[in-house]
């Protein structure tokens, strides 16, 4: 019976066996795709579970009492984790986020953020290590978070008002106690903390000016982020998406507002500062402004699954090469060669049809 669980879970998605080349095949020094770009970030998916079932993420409907998460024995291990992240930054990666699924329902994570604190970039630079958490056990862990290595934390908010945002992560979750989890998270010296507002019309676009003068001066970053058609479970349709443009018009209208250059080349989030030094603002505007032309993360799901792009329909199964007799140099081959053959731009090609397409979830694979 659990046999049977195991597989049905495991193969909901499409998995693809990696081609391992022979080592001539492959060119040396870090792998660059077919359009031009390197490999820096990895965003890691520590479990499919959560706590919350946001509306536009975890429908209820479809994520349902019985529905058949990854049973434990698929899970990559935190070793399994560390060797991936070791050849990953081989191949340039300098940045890792740890994601879910909610990644701080995963037991003993901070364990994981204290074997990747002690690994080193090609350069011999620390790690940039994050976490993306709906900050719900954020006040109980921001200090072990911490104390394991970890350097900023993004807590994702959608709204200020306590009855809209019980109603959009539909298990009736306090927004007191996510801002207490931030309180904790910038004592325990996680700063700067990034908080993340998903904006979809009509449900929580009246929220962007209080959310907005929630942490106007809080030295916190709030960042509005268009609503994007991942999965195929929160039935996306562009009128939902309201664009980045109108957020900074109407946060101008009461803030006045002024454009920031971008910290480094490539940032997805474009800044904002209020004009009265109250600090600043971002906005990523995935549909309306897509960056695919400087997108360098590749994203491994919980069971070991490489995706290189948020919005493909399958994955290459790095674990199968993990558990099998594959050294690193084999696994890092594989890899070399999925990325040198990447041409993924799915939101400059993004179309009607192809919202309808059949994609990961978000919540299995985190953002
Ligand atoms: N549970 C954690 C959290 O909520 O922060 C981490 C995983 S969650 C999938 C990562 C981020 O993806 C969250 O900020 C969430 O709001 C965002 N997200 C989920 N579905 C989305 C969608 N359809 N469009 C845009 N962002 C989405
Ligand atoms: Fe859970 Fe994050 Fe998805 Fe909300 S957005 S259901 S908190 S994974
Ligand atoms: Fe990167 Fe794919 Fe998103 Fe484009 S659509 S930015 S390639 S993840």
């Amino acid at each position: 019976m659990t046999e049977r669980i195991i597989s049905i879970a495991d193969e909901r998605y499409q998995r693809l066996p990696p081609h391992v080349p022979a080592p001539h095949e492959i060119p040396a020094g870090p792998p660059t795709d077919r359009l031009g770009r390197r490999l820096h970030d990895l965003r890691i998916s520590v479990t499919d579970r959560c706590n919350f079932r946001c509306t536009y993420c975890m429908p209820k409907s479809v994520f349902g009492a019985d529905y058949a998460f990854l049973p434990q024995s698929s899970l990559l291990s935190f070793e399994e984790i560390e060797r991936l992240v070791r050849i990953f930054i081989e191949h340039g990666v300098e940045k890792i986020r740890l994601t879910g699924g909610e990644p701080l329902l995963r037991r003993h994570v901070e364990r994981l953020i204290e074997k990747l604190a002690r690994l080193q970039t090609r350069q011999g630079q620390p790690l940039d290590i994050t976490l993306t958490t709906n900050g719900s056990l954020l006040a109980r862990k921001a200090r072990a978070l911490r104390d394991a290595g970890l350097q900023r934390v993004t807590v994702s908010l959608d709204a200020i008002d306590d009855a809209v945002f019980r109603q959009m992560n539909d298990v009736d979750f306090p927004v007191a106690d996510v801002l207490e989890g931030i309180a904790a998270a910038a004592a325990a010296g996680l700063a700067p903390i990034k908080v993340n507002m998903v904006v979809k019309r009509g449900v929580n676009d009246a929220q962007i000016v209080p959310t907005a003068r929630h942490f106007r001066g809080s030295g916190h970053i709030l960042r509005f982020i268009e609503f994007m058609d991942v999965g195929a479970s929160n039935g996306w349709q562009m009128d939902d998406v309201l664009p980045s443009a109108e957020v900074i018009a109407r946060i101008h209208a009461a803030f006045p507002l002024r454009s920031l250059e971008a910290n480094y080349q490539g940032e997805v989030a474009e800044r904002w500062a209020y004009q009265d030094g109250q600090g600043e603002i971002g906005v990523i505007s995935s549909v309306t402004r897509p960056f695919c032309a400087g997108c360098t993360r590749a994203r491994l799901s919980t069971e070991g699954r490489l995706y290189t792009c948020l919005f493909a329909d399958r994955g290459h199964d790095l674990r199968a090469l993990l558990r099998s007799d594959h050294d690193d140099a084999q696994i890092a081959r594989a890899i070399a060669h999925l990325w040198l053959g990447r041409d993924d731009r799915y939101s400059e090609i993004r179309s009607a049809q192809t919202a309808a397409l059949r994609k990961i979830e978000m919540s299995y694979i985190g953002g």
